[in-house]
């Protein structure tokens, strides 16, 4: 028989790991929809152009990540790498312009073709904001923000660090480029074969290369901050003091990119020391040439994403679920009572054990490992009389109590 096993790179999640990623989830949706965000849910592929003219035809994901595959009506399609390129996709076909600006957070699978390792999966989970219509550099603040107080609930606010960099708008990164082409040419035989290409392509990427022979190069090259016109050095100015002024801490890193050609002013990551090589918990950055060169208009965008099962990891504490109220019976004739009980709590909002088999001591023990905080004890002496017997699972103290007064004892 052939093994029946996952795909390398993807996982099974439950239990402890379910807990945690649903509450990273939880938590972030809480924070971003303080802000006004609603969430949007796009579907997980898409037709191929989505993401391959939106992400740039030089980008690691476009050129080595996407699954792409075609269906049966002959259509390539592609699982979502990301979430930016749908939303983008399904704000013009669903035309959405009349309405800015529009507010949106999402959450689930994206699926990159990597070399699985800890933190880097095929299929991992993102959750990301994405605000479209706002060109002010509040928009850069709030969204900042909100993943920075978002990062803080999960009690993180001391392994994280904001790094943030302008890129400034087309004029300031047309600047920079021809600066950059020309410095890397000076060094063109001190680069790896891919850098040399991107050279050609898409110059900016050279600076998020991870061959060691590009950091070299790129230690030495020329400074984004020194290319940025006055208009793009007061945005950046506006975005930090906004910053300063809520308290939120960061580090201007000047060599902090994204390499497509959408990209302007503000770029930001946070960063955290306790994952090794794979530190990056959320990025994000402006956007505002994305739904133009999509054919959406002129309309501004910035937005982040985070892994859930990078931020996940970094929950120490297992998340506790709510403690249930045991319901045990003794003896086959108090069954009926049991069942009928344990539906009316349930219904009334109460969390229920109800144990399918076992004697008294076994469902006691079964009470206690779900973590029970009392214990309704239904034998039928005491039923005879329309009494249980509720039991204080942290005391030990137990009394009989009416059937009809359970739900007012919990209480
Ligand atoms: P990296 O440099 O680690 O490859 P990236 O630039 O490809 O990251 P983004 O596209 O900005 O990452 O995605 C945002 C976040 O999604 C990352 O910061 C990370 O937390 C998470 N993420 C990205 N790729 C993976 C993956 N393969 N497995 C798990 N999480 C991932
Ligand atoms: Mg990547």
């Amino acid at each position: 028989m052939v093994k029946i096993q996952n795909v390398r790179g993807t996982y099974d999640l439950y239990g402890p790991a379910k807990r945690k990623a649903k509450k990273v989830v939880e938590l972030a949706s809480k924070t971003v929809e303080k802000y006004g965000f609603e969430e949007i849910e796009t579907p997980i592929f898409e037709f191929t152009e989505v993401f391959a003219r939106n992400l740039g035809d030089t980008s690691d994901i476009v050129t080595k990540e996407m699954y792409t595959f075609e269906d049966r009506g002959g259509e390539s399609l592609t699982l979502r790498p990301e979430g930016t390129a749908g939303v983008v996709r399904s704000f013009i076909s669903e035309g959405m312009q009349q309405n800015l600006p529009l507010k949106f957070y999402y959450t689930g699978p994206m699926f990159r073709y990597e070399r699985p390792q800890k933190g880097r999966q095929r299929q991992f989970t993102q959750f990301g904001i994405e605000m479209l219509g706002v060109q002010t550099p509040q928009a850069d603040i709030e969204a900042i923000a909100m993943a920075y107080s978002f990062l803080r609930t999960l009690g993180l606010e001391n392994s994280i660090v904001v790094e943030i960099n302008s890129l400034g708008d087309k004029e300031s990164r047309d600047a920079y480029r021809q600066k950059l082409v020309a410095y890397l040419k000076q060094h063109i035989n001190e680069l790896s074969f891919e850098s040399k290409e991107r050279l050609e392509k898409n110059p900016l990427r050279v600076l998020d290369s991870k061959e060691e022979c590009d950091k070299i190069v790129v230690a030495n090259a020329p400074l984004y901050a020194d290319s940025l016109n006055e208009s793009s050095k007061k945005f950046f100015d506006e975005v930090l003091k906004g910053l300063d002024l809520l308290d939120i801490p960061y580090r201007i890193n000047n060599r902090l990119v994204r390499g497509l050609d959408y990209y302007s002013h503000t770029v930001f990551e946070l960063i955290t020391d306790k994952l090794g090589a794979q530190g990056t918990v959320l990025a994000g950055g402006r956007y505002d040439g994305l739904v133009a060169e999509m054919g959406g208009g002129d309309v501004a965008g910035i937005g982040w994403a985070c892994g859930v099962e990078r931020l996940s990891m970094l929950l120490d504490q297992d998340v506790e679920l709510p403690r249930p109220v045991a319901v045990i019976e003794v003896g086959d004739d108090v069954h009926e009572t049991a069942l009928k009980l344990a539906y009316e709590l349930r219904n009334a909002g109460y969390r229920v054990e109800h144990a399918y088999s076992g004697n008294l001591k076994k469902r006691m023990m079964k009470a206690n490992k779900a973590n029970a905080y009392a214990a309704l004890i239904l034998g039928s002496d005491e039923l005879a009389q329309g009494n249980v017997t509720y039991k204080n699972l942290d005391t030990g103290d137990q009394k009989q109590i009416s059937l009809t007064k359970v739900q007012e004892e919990l209480k």
